[in-house]
């Protein structure tokens, strides 16, 4: 802690818990009261502290750094017998003012499950920091060196934990009888190596040290329920700990602070994901909750609006296709996900929502209901119960909720799509390409790039990668950034600092109709290279890259995702609501994923605040949230349709563009500059009535346009010449309004066909 007003506050806040635990009960005493003891706000206190867990761990640090530097201050002495008793005389003196909260925080610390318990990733730098100097004493004392000297180290720390333990419960004059037990470790110790040597392969040794390896938590027994134990109570659980789990649960905490909320999340870590394009909506909601924009800057690639190339079998390379540049409307970025979906947990957790990884909910055996919900869930092996009065299923594509109910569906969409896609490194950047003339208002690259195909498109973004970063490290440098009240280092400086290297790659992937492609449900690697030999602009944008081969580690080069469009009949019941790709998914085209489902979160959790404070979560408290999610859904899926349906003719991505436009920079300009609000949940102003009526109008036209060229000629055999009619209407529909808000799309374009 390098800012003393900061350590300050910290060690009044301590002082104030330790006070407060003594008095209630570490389990029983609440951050709210602690907060309230202090006279700040409760987001104050988080500001310092996300939890109970955190103010006990800083304790834990602060007093073993204490006693560690105590003991190095002192003579060297290489009898390791001595300086073992020496080392707990000192760490119990500085424990002895804490000692009745101890016991408290021991109970804790015996659940593997705990990040109090010391094999914990968040306790294991005092772990590591105690065995290091145990590792230090023994190999002074000559009784072991290297590895084996690691060993006897950590056998060591397990016995002066048992004296710990021992001096919890001793109640001698002065702790007599706990001096006399360090007495007899110290005279164990001297003997320790011998110990070892008795049982051979020094068995007793490789089972303690086993304990030190990082690993799942110990496993009970095979689906070991314990029923006997009540289940917790809290007042939400979010299934999915993905950014539209993250970000429900962080805008219920900061509109209702005393919601209890638990995310269980099935990966132990964030890990790799697709959806790595943002959009304005979902980058105003990260700043909203807490989130810097700054901290995005350091992490990710710019994004600086869209671009569209008309691409054709006759097309030689991009910089001649017809192309429709949206520009930007304000600074998002591309993402790589296990670095966003850290980030927003991250930032979930300084909020103060509870989050539990490596936990899988198990709807099959829960129980929901109007008066409350009971929840299963697993971690390893070992099945844990917990009493809500809300489940939110945010398990994206998995939608357990949804399916397990049977509401989920992919009926009376007009076409599929799937996608294939594979990550590059080295290709030539974009501003590099001869003869394409720069209008653009920012870098080629700072672009999401879309090739428009008649059978769909191609995806060009460009990300800076942190896949070569341990997760510690990850982990530890966004929790440096994240809620942090400066402007972070540069990347470089927090990548030295954090061990976290980076570099940038390209995420490619093509998106194709069901209706208009035979390739991808053969053979997706197979599939991507007869569309790069097919569209030779797709083969000179990506030549001299490398294709990155199992980039992350999944096994998989060529990923895909197949008749992905899908939504649930029904988004809410009695105890339960779904929110992001659990309620439904439309399609990567224009990004609305992540700032669709954004536009859930915030609905879905206002609507839970006020459920909540009328004491339940039943049907009908989430009406509202119903009809807004079916409209916006209906609305998503034309809308995307339309973008699909104009790749047949540039022109014609060129009006529907510019038509799409006019309502979104509008209603972008109206909100720009204020928090994420109910008003954002109009994404690009798409449900706004005068569009709607606009967008089935134009729908309606541009599919009878396809419907009628399709009757005549294969989608093999059709080019824009086929689409001109389409053009036509599509002009004497569009053209007066589009012509009329011209300063509300201030796009490029050239290479006109
Ligand atoms: C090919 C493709 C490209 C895309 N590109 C974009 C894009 O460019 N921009 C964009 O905005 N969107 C894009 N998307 C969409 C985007 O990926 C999703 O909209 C977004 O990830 C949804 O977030 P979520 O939080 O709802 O779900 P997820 O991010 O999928 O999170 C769900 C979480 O639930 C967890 N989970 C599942 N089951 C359980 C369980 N039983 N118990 C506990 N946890 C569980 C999962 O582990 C996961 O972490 C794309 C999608 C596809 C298919």
């Amino acid at each position: 802690m390098s800012d003393p007003k900061a350590a300050e506050m910290k060690q009044k806040i301590l002082d104030t818990a330790m006070a407060l635990w003594n008095e209630k009960g570490y389990a029983d005493a609440t951050m709210r009261e602690l907060a309230k003891r202090l006279g700040m706000g409760v987001s104050s206190l988080y500001f310092y502290f996300r939890s109970k867990e955190e103010i006990v761990l800083y304790l834990y640090r602060n007093l073993n750094e204490r006693a560690i530097a105590r003991f190095r201050a002192e003579k060297e002495d290489a009898d390791l017998g001595k300086n073992l008793v020496r080392f707990l005389e000192l760490k119990l003196a500085i424990l002895e003012p804490y000692r009745s909260c101890c016991v408290g925080i021991f109970k804790e610390a015996v659940d593997p499950q705990s990040a109090l318990n010391p094999f914990s990733s968040e306790s294991s730098d005092v772990l590591d920091r105690t065995v290091g100097l145990f590792r230090d004493l023994v190999e002074r004392s000559g009784a072991g060196k290297g590895d084996e000297a690691l060993r006897l180290a950590r056998v060591l720390w397990f016995a002066h934990l048992a004296v710990i333990l021992y001096w919890l419960h001793d109640r001698s004059p002065e702790s007599a009888k706990t001096k006399r037990m360090g007495e007899l470790l110290a005279k164990g110790a001297g003997m320790l190596k011998m110990f070892g040597g008795m049982f051979g392969q020094s068995e007793v040794f490789d089972l303690v040290s086993s304990l030190f390896e990082a690993g799942p938590a110990p496993a009970a027994p095979k689906s070991a329920v314990v029923p006997e134990t009540p289940p917790r109570e809290v007042d939400v659980v979010v299934a999915g700990a993905g950014p539209i789990g993250a970000l429900y649960a962080s805008f219920l905490k900061l509109q209702r602070p005393r919601t209890r909320i638990l995310v269980l999340e099935r990966s132990t870590e964030p890990g790799h994901k697709i959806g790595e394009s943002t959009l304005s909506g979902f980058i105003k909601a990260l700043r909203t909750v807490g989130i810097r924009q700054d901290v995005l800057r350091r992490l990710f690639y710019p994004k600086n609006g869209l671009g569209f190339h008309h691409v054709e079998e006759s097309t030689p390379d991009v910089a001649q296709a017809p192309e429709y540049v949206l520009e930007t409307f304000n600074e998002t970025f591309q993402v790589e996900r296990r670095v966003l979906d850290s980030l927003v947990l991250a930032n979930a957790r300084r909020l103060g929502v509870e989050v539990i990884q490596g936990a899988t909910v198990d709807i099959a055996r829960s129980e929901l209901g109007r008066t409350g919900d009971l929840i299963r869930y697993t971690v390893g092996s070992r099945e844990f119960r917990v009493k809500t009065t809300l489940l939110v299923d945010a398990t994206g594509p998995a939608g357990v909720l949804s399916r397990h109910l049977k509401l989920h569906t992919k009926e009376g969409l007009t076409f599929q799509t799937s996608a294939v896609w594979t990550y590059y490194q080295n290709v030539r950047s974009l501003d590099k390409i001869p003869g394409w003339k720069g209008k653009s208002q920012f870098g080629r690259d700072t672009y999401t790039q879309h090739l428009s195909l008649k059978e769909g498109w191609l995806w060009y973004i460009p990300i800076v990668s942190w896949q070569e970063a341990p997760s510690a490290n990850l982990d530890r440098m966004i929790r440096s950034v994240v809620g942090a009240r400066r402007a972070p280092a540069s990347r470089d400086d927090l990548a030295a600092e954090y061990g976290c290297p980076w570099k940038d790659i390209l995420s490619v992937g093509l998106v194709l109709r069901s209706d208009r492609d035979a390739h991808l449900k053969d053979d997706v690697r197979a599939a991507f290279e007869h569309y790069s030999r097919k569209y030779p602009a797709i083969r000179r944008l990506l030549q001299g890259g490398e294709v990155l081969e199992n980039y992350y580690g999944t096994g998989e080069t060529f990923m895909s995702r197949m008749t992905m469009r899908g939504y649930s009949r029904q988004v809410a019941g009695d105890g339960w609501l779904l929110v992001g790709d659990a309620a439904f998914f439309v399609d990567p085209l224009i990004s609305p994923g992540l700032t669709g489902g954004t536009c859930q979160a915030f609905q879905a959790a206002g609507e839970t605040a006020r459920a909540l404070d009328h004491g339940g979560a039943p049907r009908e408290a989430f009406a509202e949230y119903e009809a807004f999610v079916h409209r916006l859904h209906d609305a998503l899926e034309r809308d995307n349709q339309l973008v699909y349906m104009s790749f047949n003719h540039p022109e014609a991505t060129a009006l529907i563009q510019r038509f799409q436009e006019i309502d979104a920079r509008r209603h972008f300009n109206e909100t720009e500059n204020k928090d994420y609000s109910i008003e954002d949940t109009n994404i690009w102003g798409i449900l706004t009535p005068s569009y709607q009526e606009m967008q089935k109008r134009v729908w309606a036209i541009l599919r009878e346009e396809e419907q009628a060229v399709g009757t005549e000629l294969s989608v093999d055999e059709q080019s824009p010449r086929d689409y001109e009619r389409l053009v036509a209407r599509l002009r004497d529909c569009l053209g007066p309004y589009v012509e009329a808000h011209e300063d509300l799309t201030p796009y490029v374009t050239q290479n006109r066909r």
